[in-house]
């Protein structure tokens, strides 16, 4: 049993689910369970539609028609007998979506989200799902749903290993006996009090090595645009190398500092269990692409350079400039924690506390309310985090010579810059 996850970019128009269907075909030897996420930026446009929808702006249901008209035409263009089940099916569930829009919001953000934003990988996994079948792909469409169970941190959904994995097991075991695919959603899963959540943005990631740890999965494959995992971005630098082997501790490191290219968490499960990790493009399928396995390789010997944009940096200083000591930062950190904001980077001083992280529209405001109660706060937005791994003088030279650094970090691996962008 493998685990092949596609993402937003491998499904984003009807010709790109028509390569997701080739690449499968050359796969029939194994089963598989085939994580999906949403289709392009349908999450995006849904992000603005529950936006629009908490503050009961007059656009609404423009906003959702344009994710209505994103899939008919990728509907029509793959199934041009327009009374196939798939267009029944579709219609119920924008009808399910402008249910809950009908009502007003309430007040819980997150749990809204969650609601709402889902829906854009059960468009698209029964949107792949059909047209598989038709091209005489048998799979099954599962429910992550019924799979994945979490706590209610909404948005961020903390996993419940024990009861995901008996799940999993059981409903997978008995499905596969019939079919090689299980077709899944990546990205959502479910509270214990039967609510949709979702794990985080490009979570996919994660729901495919959730499922390859339950399963014991031969190993797993991420489908990108890019040929594999890079030491830098290939939009930015057009020199970037491809890393055809990392060990996971490598690769923890790169995400956790933004390499986007995998989700951050998904590695963990996979090293616990020793199940490798191949990230290939859904481009070029035949490619070998990045192998992410084992322990102690030696490290590259090229810089990674990982650019983290749209960042803030707060400096937390006492009201009386008394000491920023123990006591004031374990309640510092309780209040990034239960604001669920992340720390990238951070720095102290006798009398300051700096911290930078991503600038979310929602989480932020009312954590910097919380610490200007106690604290005296300075900040700064718009900022990007330069990250460089295993770093050279020459290379920092040539990112940082025309920047305006204003904070910086190093340690024997890793060097890290905060600058403002130049407009
Ligand atoms: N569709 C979700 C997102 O865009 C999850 C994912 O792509 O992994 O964040
Ligand atoms: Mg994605």
């Amino acid at each position: 049993m493998k685990v092949f996850k596609f993402g937003g970019a491998s499904v984003r128009n009807a010709e790109a689910v028509v390569n997701v269907s080739k690449i499968l075909l050359n796969h029939l030897e194994e089963k598989y369970i085939v994580v999906i996420s949403a289709m392009g930026k349908t999450t995006n446009d849904l992000e603005n539609l529950v936006h629009a929808y908490f503050n009961q702006e007059p656009d609404i249901l423009s906003i959702l028609e344009k994710t209505k008209a994103f899939h008919t035409e990728i509907l029509e263009s793959l199934f041009p007998d327009t009374k196939h089940p798939i267009y029944a099916e579709l219609h119920n569930i924008f009808v399910e979506i402008e249910w809950i829009l009908e009502e007003l919001p309430g007040t819980n953000y997150a749990f809204i989200y969650d609601q709402i934003v889902s829906y854009g990988e059960i468009l698209s996994t029964k949107i792949i799902s059909y047209f598989l079948s038709d091209k005489g792909i048998k799979n099954y469409w599962l429910d992550a749903r019924d799979c994945i169970k979490t706590d209610n941190t909404y948005r961020e959904g903390k996993i419940n290993w024990e009861k995901s994995i008996e799940i999993i097991n059981k409903k997978t075991s008995s499905i596969f006996t019939h079919t090689n695919f299980i077709i899944t959603q990546g990205f959502i899963g479910c509270t214990s009090e039967n609510y949709t959540i979702t794990l985080g943005r490009e979570g996919s990631d994660y729901t495919a090595a959730i499922f390859a740890f339950a399963l014991d999965a031969k190993d797993v494959t991420i489908w990108k645009d890019v040929a594999g995992v890079l030491n830098a971005d290939p939009k930015l630098f057009s020199d970037s190398i491809l890393f055809k082997r990392l060990s996971y501790n490598e690769a923890i490191e790169l995400t956790y500092y933004g390499a986007s290219v995998i989700h951050p968490k998904t590695i963990k499960p996979l090293q616990n269990k020793g199940i490798p990790l191949f990230v290939k493009s859904f481009v070029y399928p035949e490619g070998e692409g990045t192998e992410i396995c084992g322990e102690g390789y030696a490290e590259p010997n090229v810089p990674s350079i990982i650019i983290k944009k749209n960042q803030m940096l707060i400096s937390i200083s006492s009201k009386d400039f008394s000491f920023i000591a123990e006591d004031n930062l374990s309640f510092i950190f309780e209040l990034f924690a239960t604001s669920g904001i992340k720390i990238n980077l951070m720095q102290n001083s006798a009398i300051s506390f700096s911290a930078c992280f991503d600038y979310d529209t929602h989480k932020v405001p009312p954590l910097l309310e919380e610490l200007k109660k106690t604290f005296k706060i300075l900040f700064n937005e718009s900022l990007e985090l330069l990250t460089v791994r295993h770093f050279n003088e020459l290379t920092i030279q040539n990112l940082t010579s025309k920047k305006e650094i204003i904070l910086e970090q190093k340690t024997r691996n890793t060097a890290q810059f905060i600058y403002k962008i130049n407009h």
